[in-house]
């Protein structure tokens, strides 16, 4: 007989993270005998200097950059029942998280808006947890007082799945950036979701390992969020899917480990190679490059290049510079990857300043990107549904490693059949039975 399985509280929440960590045969091996504690915030510069991405119209800049459309304004969008945060719910979660619950305004505007700078939300509420034990305080606080959450990282998604849509309280994992154990033989790091992705990859590399996983906004987003996220990134090619070297999750507030925790296989160690980026100027190099890269591989130390890399990781945002991005990030097969670009070039003409493709090959990943000084809903009807029916032509995915978040969740079904979306409402209910859990994100909004 199957048990009938029924929830008492809200379980969803990636807090500790377990990963299996590369050895890099050719990265040098050093003593350490520091502390065992990667700083907080500011604490630690990145590997390659990039530090943590500024994102235009945060902090001093704000008061300059144009106000971003709230999102309800733009998009269609009702807001569901939840409670309303009310003076006794601050007292209550002041006394969860003493001192870090932040309701002033300003401190408030960047959390609400996100990276690309397309949505934004009316929080009135941040959280600051330092524990899964504050985490776990929180949830069932909200479920019982129906409250919706939205879980924030380093807020450098692409979908709008980070940033709240009306006033869901904001739970950053900021201060949740410690790293609990590493073992230099295995190469199993076990950390908080909040951990900045360069700090831990600056943290096993002093070790003679490699972070399986490198992305453009690697000194800003944090390793729950690319969990969370499933991010793909530049080592893609070499190591595979992150899911795939993703050890275990402790997940507030029934998931303890050994007890019925997600496990993935580890990842032998084995000489460090890199996959690259791919910026084609025609189809002969487009041809040689696939030739160089998916047969030969390239070998090479991870980050021998730095320079190369830099300027590939700030594709996004040089692109930001232009005003609004549309943006599409696309699982296509690879020897149809870059014709919609062409086409979409021809078909916009002049009403876009900008249509670029680049990405990740050995994935057959095309973000394609179509800028214009600032959103047009005309231009946006051209774009779409266009692109999602000509990627539902070539039976690739709306969704290649950005995820669904916000702005996606309604083309999910150009992916995926019915069925498949019928499970994933089924899940849902099942570990969020009131879905305070990120509202108005990931699933589409009618089945
Ligand atoms: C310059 C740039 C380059 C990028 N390059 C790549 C790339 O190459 N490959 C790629 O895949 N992506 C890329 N991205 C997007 C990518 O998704 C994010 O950068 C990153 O993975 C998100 O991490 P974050 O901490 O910023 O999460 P956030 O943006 O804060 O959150 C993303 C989602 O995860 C959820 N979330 C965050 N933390 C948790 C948690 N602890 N528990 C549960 N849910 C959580 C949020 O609610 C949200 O839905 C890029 C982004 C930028 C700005």
């Amino acid at each position: 007989m199957m048990p009938h399985l029924v929830p008492r509280r809200p379980v969803w929440w990636l807090f500790c993270w377990r990963a299996a960590c590369v050895q890099g045969a050719s990265v040098r091996q050093r003593t350490w005998a520091g502390p065992s504690r990667i700083p907080g915030p500011g604490g630690l510069r990145g590997v390659w200097g990039t530090g943590p991405l500024v994102r235009q119209g945060s902090s001093s800049a704000s008061s300059r950059a144009p106000e971003v459309t709230l999102t309800p304004e733009r998009y269609p969008v009702r807001r569901l029942p939840f409670s309303v945060v009310s003076e006794d719910d601050l007292a209550a979660l002041e006394h969860i998280v003493p001192g870090r619950v932040i309701t002033d305004p300003e401190e408030l505007e960047a959390p609400n808006v996100d990276w690309l700078r397309t949505v934004r939300g009316s929080s009135k509420v941040l959280l600051r947890p330092r524990t899964t034990q504050e985490v776990a305080h929180i949830l069932r606080y909200c479920h019982e007082r129906n409250l919706a959450v939205n879980p924030q990282g380093g807020n450098t998604g692409m979908v709008g799945g980070s940033t709240p849509v009306f006033d869901e309280i904001i739970v950053s994992t900021a201060l949740m950036n410690q790293v609990l154990s590493f073992h230099d033989v295995s190469g199993v790091l076990v950390c908080q979701a909040g951990c900045v992705l360069e700090a831990l990859s600056q943290y096993v590399e002093e070790r003679g390992f490699v972070m399986p996983l490198d992305l453009g906004a690697k000194g800003s987003c944090h390793i729950g969020g690319n969990v969370a996220t499933n991010a793909g990134g530049l080592r893609f090619l070499r190591y595979g899917s992150l899911r795939g070297t993703v050890l275990g999750l402790e997940v507030v507030p029934t998931c303890v480990p050994g007890r019925g925790c997600p496990s993935a296989r580890l990842t032998p160690p084995c000489p460090a190679r890199v996959s690259a980026a791919w910026c084609p100027s025609s189809v002969d190099s487009r041809t040689e490059a696939a030739g160089r890269f998916c047969h030969l591989g390239v070998p090479c130390r991870p980050r021998s290049h730095p320079m190369l890399w830099a300027l590939r990781e700030r594709i996004t945002e040089a692109l930001s510079h232009d005003g609004y991005v549309y943006k599409y990030d696309l699982s296509l097969p690879l020897d149809r990857l870059y014709d919609l670009v062409g086409d979409l070039r021809a078909r916009l003409g002049p009403s876009a300043k900008r249509v670029v493709g680049y990405g990740h090959l050995g994935d057959g990943n095309l973000h394609l990107n179509v800028t214009a000084e600032t959103f047009s809903a005309s231009l946006l009807g051209t774009l779409e549904p266009y692109v999602y029916e000509w990627t539902a032509g070539q039976r690739g995915s709306v969704s290649a490693e950005h995820g669904l978040g916000f702005k996606k969740k309604d083309v999910l079904g150009y992916s995926k059949p019915p069925e498949a979306l019928q499970l994933m409402r089924q899940l849902k209910a099942l570990l969020d039975p009131k879905g305070i859990l990120n509202p108005y994100k990931t699933l589409p909004t009618h089945a």
